[in-house]
């Protein structure tokens, strides 16, 4: 791996200027993504004097907006909405002068320093620095019931909302390792866990296949697949498909667990940012760092692991201090 692309510097007076019209501009640091990552982010780079611009993407917030409570993210004793806390993270950012922009960044490109960035295919953008704080996807089933129910019972974070469900029957459909951790994490809390999983074998590593058949109260359902999700006002239950027999059945359980998997929103850097198979960005050990200089990445787009809204707001830290201290490092806050 190339650890990092040595790139032409232009002179300061080369940037692009913002135009009359305001269709380009330079900024200092440049984040892209308003959720726990971006605007911690933006809080700190505002507080180091980098005058931050937050474009914030379709998903203003991120995706705690898609969710009801909150509970574990330190300082809400009581708990706290998604929604209220992402706004509450936004007006912190402002406060200490954070430009936060309606705007998704549709193309970059970092093969020459100053970062160039295209925003909603028009606007074009060059930045110092660029924080990717772009977030990621959980990929859904695709069922109707599934939206009908979101937040209502349906959720793709066991972390974040298994404990709305202790003593309770569940359900959680995939076959990977995010599954089987989902699978495990909520046989602690629940009464009995569903793995529905459309084929008869796992794709989980053999260590989580392991500690999922020592749960007694978890089931697998081999070669099922869920086509509906029932209830009145919440979910209630499951209707199942037998993909060999294509027999249906029901059970009855009041959470339905999605873990086929996320999608880092990482597309639009492959070119040139380092990133895993399935688009996680690398960052180099211990830092934000990517293998572009002046380029950094936080949040869900670079963790594969945790994908917890403390985590991201933490590797956001992360982000703008090493942007700050590169570009000092560079000589470019003079
Ligand atoms: P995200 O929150 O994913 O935000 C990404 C941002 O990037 C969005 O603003 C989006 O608009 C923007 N964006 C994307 N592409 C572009 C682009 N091209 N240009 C500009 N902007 C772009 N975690 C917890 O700790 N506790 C919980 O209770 C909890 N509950 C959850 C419930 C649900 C239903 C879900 C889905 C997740 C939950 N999580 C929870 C996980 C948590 O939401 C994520 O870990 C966290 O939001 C990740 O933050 P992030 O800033 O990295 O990215
Ligand atoms: P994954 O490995 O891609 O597994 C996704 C699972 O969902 C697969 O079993 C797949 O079924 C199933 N699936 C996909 N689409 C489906 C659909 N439409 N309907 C029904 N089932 C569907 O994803 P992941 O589990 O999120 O793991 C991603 C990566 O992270 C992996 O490399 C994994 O090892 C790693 N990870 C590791 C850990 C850990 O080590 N503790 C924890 C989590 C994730 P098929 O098997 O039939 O394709």
């Amino acid at each position: 791996m190339e650890l990092f692309k040595k790139m032409e510097t232009t002179q300061a007076e080369d940037k692009i200027q913002k135009a009359p019209g305001g269709e380009s501009e330079h900024v200092k640091c440049l984040i892209l993504g308003s959720g726990p990552a971006g605007y911690t982010a933006a809080i700190y780079a505002a507080r180091a004097n980098l005058n931050p611009v937050v474009y914030e993407g379709l998903q203003i917030g991120g995706q705690l907006t898609t969710t009801t409570d909150v509970e574990n993210y330190p300082g809400y004793p009581d708990g706290v909405t998604g929604p209220k806390m992402m706004e509450e993270f936004k007006a912190q950012a402002q406060r200490f002068g954070a430009d936060c922009r309606w705007g998704m960044a549709t193309s970059v490109d970092f093969s020459s320093h100053p970062h160039k960035v295209t925003i909603d295919e028009k606007t074009a953008v060059t930045a110092d620095s660029v924080i990717i704080a772009t977030g990621a996807t959980a990929k859904y089933m695709g069922l109707e019931s599934e939206k009908k129910y979101m937040g209502f019972g349906v959720s793709a974070c066991a972390t974040c909302d298994g404990f709305f469900y202790k003593g309770q029957d569940v359900a959680v459909v995939g076959g990977g390792d995010t599954a089987a951790e989902e699978a495990l994490y909520l046989a602690g809390l629940c009464k009995k866990v569903y793995l529905i999983h459309r084929r008869d074998e796992l794709r989980a590593s053999k260590i989580m296949q392991e500690r999922l058949t020592r749960k007694e109260n978890v089931e697998i359902l081999w070669s099922h697949v869920p086509k509906e999700i029932v209830g009145e006002k919440a979910v209630e239950g499951v209707i199942l498909e037998d993909v060999k027999t294509r027999q249906e059945k029901k059970i009855s359980v009041s959470g339905f667990f999605v873990a086929i998997g996320h999608k880092p929103n990482s597309d639009i850097f492959k070119d040139f940012i380092d990133m895993d198979d399935v688009g996680y960005i690398h960052t180099l050990p211990d830092s934000s760092k990517t293998n572009v200089e002046g380029v950094f990445a936080c949040g869900d787009v670079m963790d594969p692991v945790y994908r917890q809204a403390v985590t991201a707001a933490g590797t956001g830290c992360r982000a703008a201090i090493d942007a700050e201290r590169w570009m000092s490092e560079q000589g470019l806050l003079e």
